[in-house]
């Protein structure tokens, strides 16, 4: 393995292991990520859906919406990417069974800035979700009771490990506020993500995106062409981001239509393209929900690095 260059960006292995047995953080993080994979599991199985098993490796992966470093694997000379969203695999996955979720790894290697947000990993995982026919209402209110069940229940199992971390955390009641962005943008100007986090009393829904903000396959709005049926989940008390989803696009015409709008190219969505060309893809919403961005927002952490073992944080390099 080519050594890194840059001081300071290697990880001492022998030192992040000593930390990780002197630091009871990781001790209290690793037990309450653990019980809130449980929990959320526990809800979605009892809402009717099934686990599917992660893709790490495809043909064709999310876009993203902003640039990261390419992850690539050749094999007998055809390219794999590595898996940066299952959102093309859920959309599949949903024509077998109208309700699935994964757990799924995804490899994203964001540019160094990225530590500075406290939020970013290169190697994170989310809980990813889809449901046939759904609108985005339905999958936001389902997301509200998956948080609150999952707070709860941890509150009321660990409530001496979160008054350790986080004495302030609640459980957020129904329904979550929401703000379009086109308002939040004019309340908070274009630094309104943080803003919105930093002023909320709790999680609130960022709906409507700008369709050049967002990726080809969320859904547009006919009635709103400008913006787009989805949504994120705005943590409270500054930790941002904890949720991204909506509603699909699944006709092959409007999803040629927004890779092209967005300048992606096609070739590299030949696959996608032939299996929406045929028709197959059908009606969608869904959404994901970084499990340690959870964990830290939960505990109140400062580095969603600090929220598992192994993590990755951007620019650097580590075991
Ligand atoms: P996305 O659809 O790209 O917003 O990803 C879904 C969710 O995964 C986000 O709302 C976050 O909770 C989580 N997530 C996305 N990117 C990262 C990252 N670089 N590090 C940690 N979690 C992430
Ligand atoms: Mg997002």
């Amino acid at each position: 393995m080519e050594k890194v260059k840059s001081e300071g960006r290697k990880v001492d292995s022998v030192k992040l292991v000593e930390e990780y047995l002197k630091n009871e953080t990781y001790k209290d993080a690793l037990l309450i990520q653990s019980e809130i994979l449980r929990f959320s599991r526990e809800f979605l199985l009892s809402k009717g859906f099934i686990e599917f098993l992660p893709v790490i490796i495809s043909t064709i992966t999310d876009p993203l919406n902003h640039d990261v470093f390419d992850a690539q694997i050749d094999y007998y000379g055809y390219k794999y990417y590595v898996t940066k969203s299952m959102i093309l695999q859920k959309q599949v996955g949903v024509l077998v069974h109208d309700k699935i979720f994964s757990v799924s790894p995804n490899l994203r290697l964001e540019r160094e800035e990225k530590y500075q947000s406290g939020r970013h990993l290169i190697d994170f995982v989310q809980l990813d979700l889809e449901v046939k026919n759904a609108k985005r209402e339905d999958i936001m209110d389902l997301m509200e009771d998956l948080i609150i069940y999952v707070i709860k229940n941890i509150l009321d199992k660990y409530s001496d490990i979160i008054l350790k971390y986080h004495p302030t955390l609640k459980i957020p009641s129904k329904p979550f506020e929401k703000i379009t962005v086109k308002e939040a943008k004019l309340l908070y100007g274009n630094d309104y993500e943080v803003a919105l986090s930093k002023h909320s009393e709790g999680p609130v829904w960022l709906i409507d995106m700008l369709i050049l903000e967002r990726e080809f396959y969320d859904k547009q709005n006919a009635k709103d062409p400008e913006t787009l049926l989805d949504f994120d989940l705005i943590y409270p008390e500054g930790f941002g981001e904890g949720i991204s989803g909506g509603e699909r696009e699944n006709e092959y015409e409007q999803i040629v239509k927004r890779i092209e709008l967005k300048g992606n190219g096609l070739e590299s969505y030949e696959d996608y393209l032939n299996i929406a060309k045929e028709g197959f893809l059908e009606p969608s919403a869904g959404c994901g929900i970084g499990i340690e961005r959870f964990t830290r927002y939960i505990l109140g952490l400062d580095h969603v690095e600090k929220s598992r073992l192994f993590a990755k944080a951007p620019g650097k390099f580590s075991i």
